[in-house]
């Protein structure tokens, strides 16, 4: 699989069920607007959504139709805070900055059940809270600093023995875990779909089949040329994530695509269900080639991760995912499996999303290191705040591509490879 590969939709799950988005015509001929925004995932969703909302003329360019990314395909669990650690952030940003950076981070969550809710996007949103499971002593001690430091910021975490663990998610494979009450899990291409219609009844064009291939400077502005037409505009901002091409020189060199699989089964009784997940949260565990698992809306057991990773082929990454789907809850043994996809997430050196300015009036935001609902959603509204000339919470940084950047993917297959190794002596 390579990040660009067909311009339809790939079957999915959220493919199947999900509602309709709103028109997004190809763009033909010249346009004009405040801000172009390239991306039709959260990130330039939300972008175009926050700065529609603030009166800004806005044209989306989505190159093949909007979710088509990794937001029409991920495990829809709405995650809360980052891959790092409150002290990480304030480390990394400093004490003041890296304050702000933490509020912010807090606040994402609260962000997507807030359009949610402000905009009635139909997406089977819950909020019953996300669980992470231990793995073994390095999983307990790594959950005792995400309570700590997480409550401290008034975020209601609980740290849950094995017993109790077990009971909330149906299975003992794991060594307890902590319930952190502001995450959830939503449907997540109705999602970037009822984002776009919102964005849209507030003004935004959006338009889907129109890849900017080009991005010019034009006198004061820019022009992003897509293959039938032009957009005009005071400013630009790029939100393509894993999926990001050689539109802005360097910019694909920031962030190293790592590719996620999922596999989904039929409905599933109710019975079944239950002895699963009976509060329907939101599931990953702390391995550090990690898994994560949810219910949809119909029962539906959904369980994602890296697949094996010497193999390539599609097949053999589904089955590798049921078989450790089973390996947690025997009961699935006889339960069909009706989809599987993949995606691409978009990591990045330090594990932390950035805001870069790339040239007077030209921004872009991306490297959720997997966790992208709720950050995405927030990084649009922190693109909107640099656009309006209003100082963001995220640092603006310049273009800093990732050195040796080829040499990264291979050195995160040898992390994955000895992570893969070293979950399994965690366990022991
Ligand atoms: C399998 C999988 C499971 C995941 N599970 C979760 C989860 O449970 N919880 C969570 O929080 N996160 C999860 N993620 C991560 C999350 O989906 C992403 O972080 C988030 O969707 C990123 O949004 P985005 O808008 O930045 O990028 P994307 O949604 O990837 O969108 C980028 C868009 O840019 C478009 N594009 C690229 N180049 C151009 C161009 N030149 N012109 C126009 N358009 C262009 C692409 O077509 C694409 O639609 C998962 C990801 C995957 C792949």
């Amino acid at each position: 699989m390579t990040p660009r590969t067909s311009p339809d939709l790939p079957p999915s799950l959220w493919a199947a069920t999900a509602e309709a988005g709103p028109p997004a015509p190809r763009l033909t001929g010249p346009a004009e607007a405040d801000v172009a925004v390239i991306g039709g995932g959260y990130t330039g969703l939300s972008t175009a959504l926050h700065l529609a909302e603030a009166g800004k003329q806005v044209v989306l360019l989505e190159a093949a139709e909007v979710g088509w990314g990794a937001s029409g395909r991920n495990g829809g669990q709405v995650n809360p805070g980052w891959k790092v650690l409150p002290s990480e952030i304030r480390a990394r940003f400093g004490p003041e900055r890296g304050e702000r950076v933490v509020r912010m981070a807090d606040a994402a969550c609260d962000l997507v059940f807030a359009l949610i809710e402000r905009f009635k996007i139909p997406c089977d949103a819950v909020r019953p809270g996300y669980l992470q499971a231990a793995c073994g002593g390095r999983g307990r001690q790594a959950q005792e600093s995400w309570a700590r430091e997480w409550s401290a910021y008034g975020a209601e975490v609980e740290l849950l023995d094995g017993k109790a663990f077990a009971a909330l998610i149906g299975t003992d494979s794991y060594d307890g875990g902590l319930r952190d009450a502001r995450g959830g899990n939503l449907q997540p291409l109705s999602y970037a779909r009822g984002v776009a219609k919102a964005a849209a009844g507030l003004g935004a064009r959006l338009h889907g089949g129109s890849p900017a291939i080009e991005v010019a400077q034009r006198g004061a502005g820019w022009r992003v040329a897509t293959p039938d037409g032009q957009v005009s505009a005071e400013h630009v901002v790029i939100g393509t994530n894993g999926y990001t091409d050689d539109l802005w020189p360097g910019l694909k060199e920031t962030v190293v695509p790592v590719a996620s699989f999922i596999v989904a089964s039929s409905p599933l009784s109710q019975n079944l269900a239950r002895s699963i997940l009976p509060g329907r949260h939101a599931v990953s565990d702390t391995r550090r080639v990690l898994f994560y698992f949810r219910m949809d809306r119909d029962d539906r057991f959904v369980f994602g991760g890296r697949g094996k990773l010497f193999d390539s082929a599609d097949q053999g990454r589904r089955e590798h995912l049921k078989a450790e789907a089973r390996r947690l809850y025997p009961q699935l043994a006889d339960v069909g499996w009706d989809y599987s996809w993949g995606g691409y997430v978009a990591v990045t050196r330090e594990h932390t999303p950035r805001l870069m300015r790339l040239a007077p009036g030209v921004f872009a935001g991306l490297g959720y290191n997997g966790r992208g609902i709720a950050m995405a959603t927030m990084m649009g509204k922190q693109l909107a705040l640099a656009v309006l000339g209003e100082d963001p919470d995220m640092t603006v940084d310049a273009l800093r591509p990732i050195p040796f950047h080829r040499l990264r993917q291979i050195g995160i297959s040898w992390n994955l490879l000895t992570g893969g190794w070293l979950d399994r002596l965690d366990r022991r």
